[in-house]
């Protein structure tokens, strides 16, 4: 799947699909996206190709005090993805609106719905928490794999 910033100077590819798909209601989404939630999809940063140029690092405060790392089209200053404190550099929150085919990833899990926007009405068939989850009870096992194949790598 092929992304890009709104100038066209940074261009991607994941080359694989993501791990999940969240959708965040929290009041720092809301304003980051300056709307009512963001959609990020998770995936190892190895799969995530510059097709061209190269996006700056944007260090940004985040709602676990931790901060994050936004990635910014240099021209157009557009996210395209962020790295969280959590996971590191080695995931990828990649701006699922930077794609060029979003619809091919509705969000898998809604996040912090407890400050969703009240007339953002949920799907009834999609998990959601009022504050986070559990990503053992949540995730496919392919995907538990795969992160687990990634902090094995890091750890040695
Ligand atoms: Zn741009
Ligand atoms: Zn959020």
């Amino acid at each position: 799947m092929d992304g890009k910033c709104t100038c066209g100077e940074i261009r991607y590819r994941m080359t694989r699909k993501p791990l999940i798909v969240h959708c965040c209601h929290c009041t720092w989404c809301q304003r980051e996206t300056g709307a009512s939630f963001a959609l990020n999809a998770m995936i190892e940063s190895t799969h995530v190709v510059l097709t061209n140029g190269a996006p700056d690092t944007v260090a940004t405060p985040s709602n676990s005090g931790k901060g994050q790392a936004v990635m910014r089209c240099p021209a157009c200053r557009i996210a395209v993805w962020s790295h969280y404190a959590g996971a590191g550099d080695k995931v990828c929150f990649v701006r699922v609106g930077t794609l060029e085919q979003p619809d091919q990833l509705p969000p898998d899990i809604h996040i912090f719905t407890a400050s969703k926007q009240p007339w953002v009405v949920l799907p009834p068939n999609t998990p959601a928490f009022e504050v986070y989850y559990d990503r053992k009870q949540l995730w496919p096992p392919e995907s538990l794999a795969r992160m687990d194949q990634l902090f094995a790598r890091q750890s040695r």
